[in-house]
């Protein structure tokens, strides 16, 4: 195989405590998975199988340092998400089989132009502007499953400059991580190093210049960054 030039470097994750190396191959996003941030954006949660976005698997990077302000926003909202990581592929995955294509997990924020989104909405375009640009995707070096375990409850939470934004339980998740699995390979074919980013808990807001966000899930991961 020959190129017409060097192809990108794979996009990937830390893992904790080895120094072998996560690659990612797609992104999804559950939209709305916490019934106290449906509401917040004025949803009913009771209505709603759940619906998915994604985002380039080159918009993930290491949640720590800086992260960039990305351009055309005034709004750029911050929602901390659990995310999943497949080890296994796989289509039609029945919800009871779903955790044993699961390789590990990680604590990720769903950075959103939320200007751009709703905007978008308002009009019926599509999310990508809103939700796919440049390092929107920071997460944690993600643990194994092996080692962790499948968490199904433990606190999730943001501050912003020490104060605190976001606060939940994995436990209140509508769609449970096997539901989300099942629903993604019912629709595409999961592979190995596909991530899902599983929906964040109410408190969504505005992140500005200089920012320093915290944030974790208790039991996987916490981390801390700064807005560029
Ligand atoms: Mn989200």
């Amino acid at each position: 195989m020959s190129y017409v030039f060097a192809p990108q470097t794979i996009p990937s994750l830390a893992i904790e405590g080895e120094s072998a190396r996560f690659p990612i191959r797609r992104v999804f996003c559950v939209g709305r998975n916490y019934s106290e941030h449906a509401r917040e954006m004025g949803h009913d949660p009771d209505r709603e199988p759940p619906f998915f976005f994604m985002k380039p698997a080159d918009a993930v990077v290491p949640a720590s340092g800086v992260i960039a302000y990305p351009p055309l926003t005034q709004d750029l909202h911050h929602e901390i998400e659990l995310v999943v990581a497949i080890g296994e592929g796989g289509t039609d995955i029945d919800p009871d089989d779903a955790l044993a294509h699961v390789w590990g997990y990680g604590v990720g924020l769903d950075l959103t132009r939320r200007d751009i989104q709703a905007q978008a909405k308002k009009l019926g375009r599509p999310w990508d502007w809103a939700k796919g640009f440049d390092e929107s995707a920071p997460c944690t070096a993600l643990r194994r499953a092996t080692a962790l375990g499948h968490p199904q409850s433990g606190a999730i939470w943001l501050k912003v400059n020490d104060v605190e934004r976001q606060r939940g339980d994995l436990a209140d998740q509508i769609w449970s991580v096997p539901d989300v699995i099942s629903h993604v390979s019912r629709s595409v074919e999961l592979k190995a190093g596909d991530l899902i980013f599983t929906g964040t808990p109410a408190g969504v807001g505005p992140l500005v210049a200089g920012d320093r966000v915290s944030a974790g899930i208790e039991g996987i991961a916490t981390f801390e960054l700064t807005i560029g």
